[in-house]
């Protein structure tokens, strides 16, 4: 890929390097300099989504065969650059070279997913109950669509929604994280490599707040797609309302994740790990409250002790380093915030590190402590015990969140229950990492609504229209 320098709105394949407001990134990993991004100015903005609007009239008649083959083609482009896409992400935001090797993976997914989603029937015959009619379900691109994403995950979130975009046939305005601009340029850019037409994806970059409302108020966006904070989601959910948008919300979590007496120890501390560490804690499937069976407590932690204490903290760029000494600022403070909190309320450490990203255990935390009510955002193991599977799963759901939750257990039936009164949209049952493009993947509750990815994946981005014929009509 060429070295970028500097950056601007996309509109119809073209860079608009014109605007008078810009911005300059630099790696929080390396203190130099990444990119210049030229900030979109709302007369950007607006073109942007024209030209969105104009190409969504040839991309939607674009047949299927077509789709397929940008969408595969961008799997493979994306395959090819993994190592400077990784790099880039690492350098934008922080995350180990690791995480972001296994999330440019993750991407190429995605990809692959929605080429094969279309092999899948868009319309269906539905049997009348009348014998002289006949009923059939067409599924089509709503439109165009305004895509928001945070800078947790640079690659693979705004992947998912465009690889589920333009295989249903919309067209994208996309708003990246303003920290994680480059990634998101790059993607664009081998998306023209792989033949997407002009206008299909045009990016916008600059504060979220005052692009998202110029998006929500258009009436020429059909559909939002935002994954952030419920704090911001909410607002968006206001938003829409003026033009009665589809949306869809992919907001925070506050995942619980239980570990019974019958778990095989070692796949529930491994599983923990996996859950709580990728990307140093800052997923919103994080396990954030840990409920550890009684009778199991003290192995428990005793075995992830000995297991952390091994890892290689440090640079992330090493690609020997299991967890970063970079946290994004927002993160650092809240975790700083949150263990401060609970050691006030009465809480011990079980572990501790020198620094906010190195990994710490905590117990004996009070309910009304920040910890208990809401999501950390980094290496912190909040700990609680339990006695009966009633009182746990009352606990899980004791919180307005409901995205991932996890559940260890080394008895079906146990687990099945378990599961079965858990109120939330992703479970990994003895399994740390459960997101996969082939899972429909969103929340309930405060964690919004909407699915990505997984067999539901392109309905999103679709509506349905729905014909209803009189057979004695025709000649
Ligand atoms: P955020 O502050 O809500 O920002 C997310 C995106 O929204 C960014 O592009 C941001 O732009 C933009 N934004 C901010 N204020 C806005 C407004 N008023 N109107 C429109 N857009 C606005 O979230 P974040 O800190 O980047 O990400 C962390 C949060 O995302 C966590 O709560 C995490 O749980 C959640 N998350 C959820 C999922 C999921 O799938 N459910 C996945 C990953 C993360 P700027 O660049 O200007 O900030």
């Amino acid at each position: 890929m060429e070295r970028f320098k500097e950056i601007g709105t996309l509109i119809h394949g073209k860079a608009v390097l014109s605007s008078p407001f810009s911005e300059e990134l630099v790696s929080p990993v390396t203190n130099e300099q990444l990119v210049v991004v030229r900030v979109s100015v709302p007369q950007n903005v607006n073109i942007a989504i024209d030209s969105a609007q104009q190409a969504f009239e040839q991309w939607k008649e674009t047949d299927r065969a077509e789709r397929v083959r940008v969408l595969i083609k961008t799997a493979d482009l994306v395959a090819e650059c993994a190592d400077e896409l990784a790099e880039t992400m690492t350098l934008e935001m922080g995350k180990t070279v690791t995480d972001a090797k296994a999330e440019v993976a993750y991407t190429e997914g995605y990809f692959r997913w929605f080429a094969q989603l279309l092999e899948g029937p868009q319309s269906f015959n539905v049997r009348s109950s009348k014998p002289d009619k006949s009923i059939s379900l067409t599924y089509e691109p709503v439109g165009v669509c305004g895509l928001i994403t945070p800078w947790n995950f640079p690659l693979a979130i705004p992947g998912r929604k465009i690889a589920a975009a333009i295989a249903a046939g919309c067209t994208v305005v996309l708003k990246p994280a303003h920290e994680c601009s480059l990634s998101a340029w790059k993607l664009a850019y081998l998306m023209k490599q792989a033949g997407l037409p002009d206008g299909c994806l045009n990016l916008v970059f600059g504060q979220g707040e005052s692009i998202g409302k110029l998006l929500l108020h258009s009436s020429k966006v059909r559909k939002v797609s935002f994954t952030g904070s419920t704090e911001v989601g909410k607002k968006l959910y206001r938003q829409a309302a003026d033009t009665v948008k589809k949306l869809t919300l992919e907001l925070g979590g506050h995942a619980p994740l239980i570990v019974c007496s019958d778990a095989d120890m070692d796949v529930a501390i491994q599983g923990s790990i996996d859950a709580k560490l990728r990307n140093s804690g800052q997923t919103c499937i994080a396990p954030n409250r840990i409920f550890i069976e009684d009778s199991i407590f003290d192995d428990f932690v005793e075995g992830l002790i000995e297991k952390i204490k091994h890892l290689k903290v440090g640079d992330p760029l090493n690609p020997e380093t299991n967890l970063t000494n970079i946290l994004h600022p927002s993160s650092a403070k809240k975790v700083e915030q949150h263990i401060v909190d609970a050691i006030d309320r009465g809480a011990r450490f079980l572990y501790n590190g020198k620094h906010v990203y190195e990994p710490a255990i905590l117990d004996s935390i009070s309910r009304d402590s920040l910890i208990y009510q809401d999501e950390t955002f980094g290496p912190v193991f909040p700990l609680y015990r339990f006695k009966n599977d009633q009182e746990v799963v009352r606990m899980a759901n004791d919180t307005p969140y409901g995205l991932a939750a996890y559940v260890f257990t080394g008895l079906d039936e146990r687990g099945e229950a378990i599961t079965k009164g858990l109120e939330y949209g992703v479970i990994g049952l003895n399994d740390g990492l459960p997101s996969a493009p082939e899972i429909s993947f969103g929340g309930v509750k405060a964690s919004g609504f909407g699915r990505e990815g997984g067999p539901e994946g392109l309905r999103d981005y679709q509506v349905s229209k729905s014909v209803s014929v009189n057979t004695n009509s025709w000649k």
